[in-house]
């Protein structure tokens, strides 16, 4: 399976407008720490560790970034993003558009369940990317058994 760089943004992604974290955020932070996929918060209005730290997720993040508002991809250079994103999760669309990813929703419900789609959706990335690796690994081991 594909590792990713996956990119969450902070405000109306993970952090609603009350101050308080969407639901399944420590969940689904875990899964992808236990697939092997690298999380990194990124945020238009600066590196936001202590609100990471203040959830007690800060542990799960590898790096922050300040998160390019416009002109994306040319302005990760300058603002200084050393890692590639291969999965963005935002409430604004013109940043999953410019990179690929999950646009959320930037109201939750008490019941909200969106960041477990957004796991979802990861996953399939990172199983469908290695469908194409799969194929001679799978020949190989027909062959084994057939010799066997
Ligand atoms: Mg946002």
């Amino acid at each position: 399976m594909r590792k990713l760089n996956v990119f969450f943004d902070v405000d109306n992604t993970l952090i609603m407008w009350n101050g308080k974290l969407r639901n399944h955020t420590r969940d689904v932070f875990e899964h992808l720490r236990d697939a092997g996929h690298t999380i990194y918060i990124w945020s238009g209005v600066g590196i936001r560790r202590w609100d990471m730290r203040r959830h007690e997720l800060d542990e799960f993040v590898q790096d922050y970034f300040i998160k390019p508002l416009d002109d994306h991809h040319a302005r990760l250079g300058p603002l200084g993003v050393t890692v590639k994103p291969d999965f963005v999760i935002d409430d604004h669309k013109t940043v999953v558009d410019a990179f690929g990813g999950y646009h959320i929703s930037d109201v939750a419900k008490p019941d909200d369940r969106e960041l477990l789609d957004v796991l979802e959706a990861i996953e399939a990335m990172a199983a469908e990317d290695f469908g194409d690796l799969e194929t001679p690994i799978l020949d190989e081991a027909v062959e084994v058994d057939g010799s066997a």
